[in-house]
């Protein structure tokens, strides 16, 4: 169920206030990015979070299809 992915939250730090951002697995999916209250975008495209949210997706889910 890809859906259930969806809940995993990765933490972002601002890059311009250094607030910590709560950015769910779907927000990322959809949008590769997170808006910050200060009013930055943070892009997470290539972040390395991103990788650590992969892996943390193919330890929940190891028999998780390789279909992407
Ligand atoms: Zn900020």
């Amino acid at each position: 169920m890809p859906g259930e992915l969806d809940d995993i939250i990765a933490l972002v730090d601002c890059s311009k206030c250094g607030t910590e951002l709560r950015v769910t697995y779907k927000q990322i999916r959809i949008h590769a990015a997170a808006a910050c209250s200060c009013g930055t975008l943070i892009r997470l495209e290539d972040d390395t979070r991103i990788a650590a949210v992969h892996a943390l997706i193919d330890e929940t889910n190891p028999m998780s299809g390789d279909n992407d």
